[in-house]
């Protein structure tokens, strides 16, 4: 069989590791120029680290990551919401973690990244039943019988088969950084304010990973130099947050990004299929853009592995489908309950929440474990 996988982030390269042993015929191409990754850190709950060890990647992952034992949900004055252990069932499948994004690529990517068509994109896609004919950059014209869009949030794969798809945006600002662990022992804490939430997790014995967000109708904060919009938006914080942007040098790395969502979770179009943030892009509310990336791909290949081409796709747009739109969904709710800070009464209801259900990433990690085979 001739795949086309578009893109090497963590579901391509992810793929190409998985369907290279079967004896298939595989090109995977990268728009980009050099393979980089882009967003300090990157935390894996637990169905992340299920998925990595079916790759059998889940122990080179543990040796970089930093394992956590609880979650914690607090006022941005510091003042606990709701705390839960990560220790009881079903969260105690496998652990939670988090370690630098270039570490879980350097593993992901290892022994293939040579195999990777850099600086190589698609032009064109034209589809029948029996083959997908796709047109390069270069202008070289070539026919597969799949191809994978794991493209991206913005997937213009994606945008071929399925016009008018561009990703809605949440216009929440959002900036990522690693910095010096504020406390000993911290764990994994979420701050919510009034506009505005701020996470730490730790990624090592040193070093936390550290993400901000903020509502930003009208960008205001996004044009603002990174250094100096988060002083300024998380400035009455809890000291571990002040104490996590006053360690930052002048020459910090920051991640200036924009939350959106994918608007129509649908994986299959003919012989075109999507995996990864191509299908399901959204707020990491519950951290479960990796992985979902790698559910999405283990269930792909084992399906290609047992059956014939359109059987397998098939069976992955059913067992895909449910999975990935719940986690679309929750995840933009957990936003939008952030959102509710923004009036006293919404505070009530949504720091209420938060006390009565539990931490909101612990209470949906709950439900997609307990729903793990
Ligand atoms: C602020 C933020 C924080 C996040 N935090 C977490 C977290 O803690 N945990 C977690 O699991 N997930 C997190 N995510 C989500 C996670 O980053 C993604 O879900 C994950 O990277 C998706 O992998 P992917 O391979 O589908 O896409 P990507 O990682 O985006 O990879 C796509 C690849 O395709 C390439 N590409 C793009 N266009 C083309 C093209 N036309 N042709 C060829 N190649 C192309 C890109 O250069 C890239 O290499 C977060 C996301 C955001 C925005």
């Amino acid at each position: 069989m001739r795949v086309l996988i578009v893109g090497a982030g963590v579901a391509g390269c992810a793929l190409y590791r998985r369907l290279k042993p079967l004896g298939f015929t595989i090109d995977i191409i990268e728009k980009s120029a050099t393979l980089s990754s882009e967003g300090a850190a990157i935390c894996l709950p637990a169905n992340a680290m299920l998925a990595l060890d079916k790759l059998g990647l889940s122990k080179p992952v543990l040796n970089l990551a930093y394992q956590v034992d609880q979650i914690e949900y607090a006022l941005s004055s510091g003042k606990t919401l709701a705390r839960a252990s990560l220790h009881t069932a079903p969260l105690n499948k496998a652990p939670f973690v988090a370690l630098k994004r270039d570490d879980l690529m350097s593993v992901l990517r290892k022994d293939i990244a040579e195999d990777v068509q850099l600086n190589t994109w698609l032009e064109d896609i034209k589809q029948d039943n029996n083959e997908v004919l796709v047109t390069f950059q270069s202008g070289e014209t070539k026919a597969y019988d799949l191809v994978v869009a794991a493209d991206g949030i913005n997937s213009s794969v994606r945008q071929m088969v399925q016009p008018h798809s561009a990703p809605l945006t949440h216009k929440v600002t959002n900036w990522r950084f690693t910095a010096k662990k504020p406390v000993a022992g911290i764990q994994p804490t979420y701050y919510v304010g009034n506009e505005s939430a701020f996470m730490i997790y730790p990624i090592s014995e040193d070093e936390v990973y550290c993400y901000g967000q903020i509502m930003d109708e009208d960008g205001k904060f996004a044009s603002l130099a990174s250094n100096k919009a988060i002083q300024e938006v998380f400035s009455d914080y809890a000291s571990p947050v002040t104490e996590c942007i006053n360690s930052l040098s002048e020459d910090q790395h920051i991640v200036l990004g924009q939350l959106k969502t994918v608007q129509h979770t649908e994986p299959l179009f003919n012989r075109v299929v999507l995996v990864g943030d191509a299908l399901h892009g959204c707020p990491p509310s519950l951290q479960q853009g990796a992985g979902m990336s790698l559910e999405d791909i283990n269930c792909l290949a084992d399906f290609l592995e047992q059956h014939e081409l359109h059987d397998a796709l098939k069976q992955y747009q059913q067992k895909r489908a449910d999975r990935v739109t719940w986690t679309v969904k929750e995840s933009n709710k957990i936003i939008k309950l952030a959102g509710l800070g923004r009036s006293p009464i919404g505070r009530f209801i949504r720091n209420t929440i938060i006390r009565l259900k539990g931490p909101a990433n612990v209470v949906g990690w709950r439900k997609l474990l307990t729903e793990m085979d």
